[in-house]
């Protein structure tokens, strides 16, 4: 079950979260508002209600989690996302990180694999309020070619190696960023695609992400 009641309780822990976010780094004002304002404690059970806001990942439905808000926050500031970027997320998950680039205004394609988590996502209300935000249910691997192209890309799931159809559903100037490795361990990248189609590197921080799978799971 899930609790909906936004307490002044949540708000004071969410503003805590956002000053631990800034002290590990999060420099991004647009990230760290969206942060503040979003109740993370909507997309967990309400078992987590206690440790919503503390800076972890958490497991939701089928095996799978919702990153922890130093990654989210993380993805989002290399990517530097600005009001009306169209942006294609890979790994929908609870669809808290859709709904952190929502908030700064983007405009958000985000696809998941796994059916029952774009199911469960179909009846979370909080969600009404994002029109912002586009639904898929399919393998990011494909991406969303009838919608490409995108100024930004976000993959939030381990990927094997870069995807080269998602490299080809960037803007020229457009930025992706993608946690990429096959153990337990990623290495985040940004990639940058230069008016000549061509893509610069650029690598960041390691990180654990649960792996980006081939195929939808229905
Ligand atoms: N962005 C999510 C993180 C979820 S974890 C959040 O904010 O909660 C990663 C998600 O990627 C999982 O839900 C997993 O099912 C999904 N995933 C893995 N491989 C995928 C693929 N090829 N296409 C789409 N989604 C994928």
């Amino acid at each position: 079950m899930r609790l909906f009641e936004d307490s002044y309780r949540h708000k004071g822990l969410r503003k805590k979260l956002t000053d631990l976010l800034r002290t590990k780094g999060i420099t991004d004002e647009n990230v760290l508002n969206a942060i503040n304002s979003i109740p993370r404690h909507f997309f967990l059970d309400s078992a987590f209600d206690e440790v919503a806001y503390e800076d972890r990942a958490f497991p939701i439905a089928n095996n799978q989690t919702i990153s922890q808000p130093y990654t989210v926050a993380y993805q989002s500031q290399l990517l530097a996302i600005k009001p009306f970027d169209k942006v294609l997320e890979i790994g929908t998950g609870s669809a808290y990180q859709a709904v952190v680039l929502a908030e700064i205004g983007a405009q958000v394609f985000t696809i998941e694999r796994q059916k029952q988590l774009f199911d469960n996502n179909k009846q979370f209300s909080l969600l009404k309020k994002y029109l912002g935000i586009k639904f898929f249910y399919g393998d990011g691997f494909e991406g969303l070619p009838t919608f490409a192209p995108f100024d930004k890309v976000i993959v939030t799931a381990a990927a094997p190696f870069i995807p080269l159809k998602l490299v080809a559903q960037m803007k020229p100037g457009g930025k992706m960023v993608i946690p990429v490795g096959e153990g337990e361990i990623q290495r985040m990248m940004r990639l940058t695609k230069l008016a000549d189609g061509s893509t610069t590197e650029e690598l960041f921080e390691n990180f654990s992400f649960v792996p980006m799978l081939e195929g939808r799971n229905g």
